[in-house]
C-alpha cells in the first residue's frame, strides 16, 4: 500500500507551477498565464504521479501533452516564437512576455530546481526524436557538442541582424522562423538519429538551448544517486541511459552529467534498486 509521503512530489510540483501561475496572472493582470502555466503544471503532476505508480507511458505522456500544447496551441495558434530566436527577439524589445517566461522557468532559472527536466519531458522537437527506434543509443558518443555554440550563435546574430537592419515587421519573420525553424529541426533530428542511431542525437550535438541548460542543471537540486552500498558495478545503467550520462559517480562534475533528461531509464533498470 503506497503511503502520502511518496505523493509528496507531485503535490509539490504542483505547488510550484500553481505559484507561478497565479503570480503571473496577478501580477501581469493576464489570466493566460493562471491557463498556461495550470496545464502545465498539472501535466507535470499527473506524469510524477503516474511514475510512482509504474506506468511506462508515464514520462511520454507529459512529453506529449506539454508538447503539443507549446508546438499547436502556444506557437501556430498563438503565433508565439518560442524558439530560441523568439527569445533573443523578445530580449532585445524588452518585453518579458511568454516565451522570455518561458526561458526563464524551463530553461535558465527552472534547471536549478529540476536539471534538464523539460528536455526529458517537455521539449516537442525531442517528444518526436523519442518516436525513432534508438532509444539506446548504438554508437560511442561523437567529440561533436561544439555544434551546439555554433547554432547558438547564429540564432543571435540572425536577430541581432534584423534589429541593426532596421528589418520592419520581425513579429512576422519571427512566426516564419518558427515553422522554418522547427521544420529544420526535426530534419536534422531524424537524420542525425538515423546516421548515428542514436534518437538524442540532436540534443547532444546540435541544440543550442542546450548552451542555457548545461551549465545551469549542473547545479540541479534533482539529481539521481546512487547508493554504493547496493550497486554491483554491472554496468547496465551507463549502456541504457539514452544521454551517456555515468549515473554511478555522484559527483556533479561526473561523465555527462549535465545531459541528464530525467528519462529515470536508469532508475528502472537497475537490477538492484542502487539508483534513486
Ligand atoms: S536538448 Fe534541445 S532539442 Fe533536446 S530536448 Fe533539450 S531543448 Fe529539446
Ligand atoms: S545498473 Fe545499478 S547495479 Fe548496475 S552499475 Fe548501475 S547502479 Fe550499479
Ligand atoms: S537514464 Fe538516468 S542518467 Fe540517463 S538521462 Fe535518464 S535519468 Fe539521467
Amino acid at each position: 500500500m503506497r503511503t502520502v509521503k511518496e505523493y509528496v512530489f507531485p503535490i509539490v510540483m504542483l505547488l510550484v507551477f500553481e505559484t507561478i501561475a497565479v503570480t503571473l496572472w496577478l501580477t501581469k493582470d493576464n489570466i493566460f498565464y493562471l491557463f498556461n502555466f495550470s496545464f502545465i503544471g498539472c501535466s507535470i503532476a499527473l506524469g510524477i504521479f503516474l511514475y510512482i505508480r509504474k506506468n511506462k507511458h508515464a514520462r511520454r505522456l507529459v512529453q506529449l501533452l506539454v508538447g503539443t500544447y507549446m508546438l499547436v496551441y502556444l506557437g501556430l495558434i498563438c503565433g508565439e516564437n518560442m524558439q530560441i530566436e523568439g527569445f533573443w527577439y523578445y530580449l532585445f524589445t524588452g518585453v518579458f512576455e511568454a516565451t522570455t517566461i518561458h526561458y526563464a522557468v524551463a530553461k535558465i532559472f527552472g534547471p536549478l530546481l529540476f536539471g534538464r527536466g523539460w528536455c526529458g519531458y517537455a521539449c516537442w522537437t525531442a517528444m518526436v526524436l523519442d518516436f525513432l527506434p534508438y532509444k539506446v543509443p548504438q554508437q560511442p558518443r561523437k567529440k561533436l557538442g561544439w555544434i551546439r555554440y555554433l547554432t547558438f550563435a547564429v540564432s543571435l546574430i540572425f536577430v541581432a541582424a534584423l534589429f541593426l537592419a532596421h528589418v520592419g515587421n520581425i513579429e512576422k519573420i519571427m512566426f516564419w522562423a518558427f515553422i522554418i525553424g522547427n521544420i529544420v529541426y526535426y530534419a536534422a533530428g531524424i537524420i542525425l538519429a538515423l546516421l548515428f542511431k542514436d534518437n538524442r542525437a540532436f540534443c547532444k550535438y546540435i541544440c543550442p538551448v542546450t548552451v542555457f541548460l548545461k551549465p545551469m542543471s549542473y547545479y540541479s537540486l534533482l539529481r539521481i544517486k546512487c547508493d554504493h552500498e547496493k550497486c554491483v558495478s554491472c554496468g547496465k545503467c551507463r549502456r541504457i541511459c539514452p544521454m551517456n550520462v555515468d549515473v554511478t559517480d555522484n559527483a556533479r562534475s561526473r561523465t555527462n552529467g549535465t545531459e541528464c533528461i530525467l528519462s529515470m531509464e536508469c532508475v528502472k533498470g537497475c537490477p538492484k534498486e542502487a539508483l534513486s
